[in-house]
């Protein structure tokens, strides 16, 4: 057993978020070594960094949550049925008190580099803290949506005023009272926190490069009634979630929604509008993000909500999506997000017609002159699936650096291994549907799969796995294949990459689904690591 107390361990972990938390406790439950080590000063990942107001899963929480323990499951009780960012990050601390597994994480700690040490078959594993640690095995769970992205505009550091991003925002509170405040991005982040602040401030003003579609978030609080019947049927629950397509518990669609009348279709758009949750509109038939005309009844469902819901019919044509299909971009839900439009104290600047020039020490100037704020909010995005990892200077087998093996797009087997890589695990990595999922039923898929993969390897006393060259080439034509078959590369989104500039060009995360990837993870393992070399210990 390697000797943890001279910094070697079996396995060495980056972050210590949901993958990175269930990743110590598999491991160590099957006898390993592990380290975690995380950047923040807390547990948590996503909910600590994104602590900005409103901040809230957009995945039901009796799905958002970890189903591997049903003693941990008797403890917790969610108070909502979307938990908010304070919720998640409280739970995450209980489980790390739970399992005990604080003593194997180092917070405030950055993994700065890895170098794969041939001889020896090991990881040695650079912090930022000075000492050198290593490990048999090294796992990248450092997130798949965790490297904030700041906006492209000159001049930022000019700014005198308050300027934050959602992706890295303080825990102690903000005060908007009074304030002119100003938020760029209107994805899920901008969404969340301009719905949670416009009571507070005295102007609000979005800067909305690209529309978005956003449904009305129904949340309500879980009652002792919803605890009972979650705990009754929690197995078949979570059970049904791993082999469904997005990690959920719903019937997939069966119908398309060409083949209903449009009284029938507006109806169950409705229904879906008023009643559902995230994938409630997608979950309506089953063909909306496959064909356009299809996906044109959709989206023109939600431009009539629009069109309905905003009283300036300016201000409504500026705020509905257009030039890319429904769901391409991971649609919103939020509280009475295009209502707020209607309020006085509220302003659209469309950035097409409107563009940024730079910021100034008063605010923002646009081509249409100066605008003074006191806040400033970037809520731009991240540079999602690569970013963790390409910041990381990690170096393999014959000194190939990672950086220059994704020169042109990421390559992986699986999402999870990398050829040239040995004994290091990517978790929801690019390759993986983990992002296009409920995450945290894709974790522990992933997680469980990495654990069974390291007790194969000590059993049969094998000492390196890497992927085959060529098993991962054609997993990621796989990838590119599957997402060709659909509308998703229709649109500029973080999944292909297009949200940073210069990033290559490449659909990341696998749109097979959840439970056809599961058996496919299965089957390499059925099939001897089918796709997989090992190497005999030394
Ligand atoms: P993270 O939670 O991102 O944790 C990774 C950790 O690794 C971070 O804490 C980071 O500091 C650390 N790290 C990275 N690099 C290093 C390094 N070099 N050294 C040390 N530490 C490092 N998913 C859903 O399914 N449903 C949702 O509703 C949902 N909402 C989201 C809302 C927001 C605002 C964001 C940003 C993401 C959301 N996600 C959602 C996705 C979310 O990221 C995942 O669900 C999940 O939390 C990921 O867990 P993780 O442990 O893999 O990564
Ligand atoms: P995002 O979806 O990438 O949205 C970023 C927004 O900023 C977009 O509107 C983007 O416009 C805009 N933007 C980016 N750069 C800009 C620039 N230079 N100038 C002006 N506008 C710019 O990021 P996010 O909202 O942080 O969400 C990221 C992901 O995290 C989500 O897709 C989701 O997976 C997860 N998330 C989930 C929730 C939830 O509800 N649970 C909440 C937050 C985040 P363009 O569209 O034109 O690029």
């Amino acid at each position: 057993m390697p000797d943890a107390s001279a910094g070697h361990y079996d396995a060495i972990v980056v972050g210590a978020g949901f993958s990175g938390l269930y990743l110590i406790k598999r491991l160590r439950d099957a006898g390993f070594t592990v380290l975690a080590v995380e950047a923040a000063p807390s547990v948590g990942g996503t909910w600590y960094w994104n602590a900005y107001p409103g901040a809230r899963c957009d995945v039901e929480s009796f799905d958002y949550c970890y189903s591997f323990s049903r003693e941990l499951e008797q403890e917790w009780s969610w108070s909502e049925r979307y938990p908010s960012q304070p919720e998640l990050l409280q739970y995450l601390n209980f489980v790390a008190d739970y399992f005990e597994l604080r003593p194997n994480i180092r917070l405030d700690t950055r993994v700065t580099s890895a170098t794969f040490d041939e001889d020896e078959g090991l990881w040695d594993v650079r912090l930022d803290s000075g000492d050198p640690v290593s490990g048999r095995f090294f796992i990248l769970a450092g997130g798949a949506i965790s490297v904030p992205k700041p906006p492209e505009i000159d001049g930022i550091d000019s700014f005198a005023g308050e300027c934050y991003h959602t992706g890295n925002y303080p825990h102690e509170p903000v005060d908007f009272t009074g304030k002119y405040v100003a938020i760029i991005g209107t994805g899920s982040s901008g969404v969340q926190t301009s719905t949670a602040i416009v009571d507070e401030v005295a102007e609000l003003t979005i800067f909305q490069r690209t529309a978005n579609f956003v449904a009305p978030i129904i949340n309500r609080p879980l009652d002792d009634a919803a605890h009972a019947e979650y705990r009754r049927t929690s197995f078949e629950r979570h059970e049904k979630s791993r082999h469904s397509r997005q990690g959920i518990p719903h019937d997939q669609p069966t119908r398309s929604a060409l083949d209903v009348s449009d009284e029938e279709r507006e109806e169950i758009f409705g229904d879906a509008w008023e009643n559902s949750h995230l994938f409630g509109l997608r979950l309506t038939f089953n063909d909306l993000l496959f064909d356009e005309k299809a996906n044109d009844t959709v989206a023109e469902f939600v431009r009539g909500k629009i069109r309905g819901i905003v009283h300036d019919p300016e201000v409504a044509k500026t705020l509905t999506p257009r030039g890319y299909p429904y769901g391409t971009k991971r649609p919103c839900i939020g509280k009475d997000y295009f209502a707020m439009f209607n309020r006085e104290h509220v302003h659209l600047v469309d950035l097409k017609q409107t563009p940024i020039m730079r910021m100034t020490p008063k605010g923002i100037a646009t081509s249409e002159g100066e605008m003074q704020f006191d806040t400033v909010i970037f809520a731009t995005g991240f540079d999602a699936l690569t970013g963790a990892a390409g910041r990381i200077a990690i170096t393999g087998r014959g000194g190939e650096t990672l950086r220059d093996k994704w020169v042109d797009g990421p390559q992986t087997y699986l999402g999870l291994t990398c050829n040239g890589f040995p004994n290091m695990f990517l978790v929801t990595g690019p390759g993986s549907p983990g992002p296009l999922s409920a995450m945290v039923r894709s974790i522990e898929q992933h997680v469980d799969w990495i654990g069974d993969c390291m007790v194969h390897m000590r059993e049969e006393g094998l000492a390196t796995i890497q992927a085959l060259p060529d098993y991962e080439i054609n997993w990621m034509d796989h990838v590119q294949e599957v997402a060709e078959g659909t509308l998703y590369p229709r649109a500029d989104s973080w999944y292909i990459g297009a949200n940073v500039p210069g990033k290559p060009r490449k659909f990341m995360p696998y749109l097979g689904g959840v439970g056809v990837y599961r058996e496919k993870c299965d089957a390499v393992v059925s099939a001897g690591y089918d796709g997989f070399a090992f190497g005999a210990d030394k």
